[in-house]
């Protein structure tokens, strides 16, 4: 029986597949049928990801034969990103028509002791990963002539709110949604749409470490007042994926909880 689902046909790749928000990603765009390409700095972690998913069952001739496949690529890097867009298309015989970048890193130290080499690790992660992910897969996108062709770069409430001990955090947030909406006005007539998510404090590798007492703290100002569980954002990277959201462009969609909005 042919998948179902609102992304069946369609393929998909997810930076920062590997962990967190962007494992759930995989698993939830798999559930609405879609076929994976699932890339990670770690390529056995993407893997372990790529075991956890459902079989691909093909809903196009297409694709028919295809499996759910995974990846190694640092995202600061130009020519692994070239890399692994062009292995991709190697793997499937088709260009991705959709994308969820969640690479990303949280490095957090006061403005006064952050020191220079802190700052460009993160701004080279989270901002220029973000360019090269999204130009290069652009170009693929563009010379493949996609119908209906979707990025979402996870970006993060921080960037719209700043918070203590996170300037190049913030910077670098702030820069994904400012970098977003220049690239959905740009890339609209080519049939592509280009949006953010805003997360608040989700339950993930990157927020394990925070102590009690601060999870307990930021847990007292969210309306809802518990964290965010990664499927949570991950079922509205599914509706921007899909054909649901084709009038959202250049939006920067918060999932907070209500936190700070
Ligand atoms: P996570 O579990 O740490 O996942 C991030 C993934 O990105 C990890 O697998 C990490 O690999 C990978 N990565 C790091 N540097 C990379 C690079 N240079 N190239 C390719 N991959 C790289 O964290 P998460 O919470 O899911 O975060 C996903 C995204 O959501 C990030 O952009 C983050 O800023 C954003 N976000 C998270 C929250 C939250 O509360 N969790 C809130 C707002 C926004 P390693 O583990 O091997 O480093």
């Amino acid at each position: 029986m042919a998948a179902a689902g609102m992304l069946a046909g369609r393929l998909a790749l997810v930076t920062g597949g590997g962990s967190g928000i962007g494992r759930a990603v995989c698993s939830v765009l798999a559930r609405e049928g879609a076929l994976l390409a699932v890339s990670d700095i770690n390529k056995e972690n993407a893997e372990e990801t790529v075991s956890l998913l459902p079989k691909y069952n093909a809903s196009t001739d297409a694709l028919s034969g295809c499996a759910h496949a995974a990846f190694g690529t640092n995202v600061t890097s130009s020519s692994e990103v070239t890399d692994l867009i062009n292995n991709v298309q190697k793997t499937f015989k088709a260009v991705p028509s959709v994308a969820v970048h969640s690479a990303g890193i949280a490095k957090d130290q006061f403005l006064l002791k952050l020191d220079e080499e802190m700052f460009d690790e993160v701004i080279a992660v989270n901002l220029k990963g973000t360019f090269l992910v999204n130009q290069t897969l652009g170009k693929a996108m563009c010379a493949a002539k996609v119908e209906e062709g979707s990025i979402v770069n996870i970006a993060s409430i921080i960037g719209k709110v700043g918070n203590k001990g996170q300037a190049a955090y913030a910077a670098s947030k702030s820069g994904v949604i400012g970098f977003t909406k220049t690239a959905a006005q740009e890339l609209a007539r080519n049939n592509i749409r280009v949006n953010s998510i805003l997360p608040g404090f989700i339950t993930t590798p990157m927020t394990s470490q925070v102590p009690e007492k601060v999870v307990q703290m930021v847990t007292f100002m969210i309306p809802l007042a518990r964290m965010g569980g990664p499927e949570e954002v991950a079922e509205v990277c599914a509706f921007l994926a899909s054909s649901r959201s084709s009038y959202v462009t250049g939006a920067a969609i918060e999932v907070t909880g209500g936190l700070f909005m």
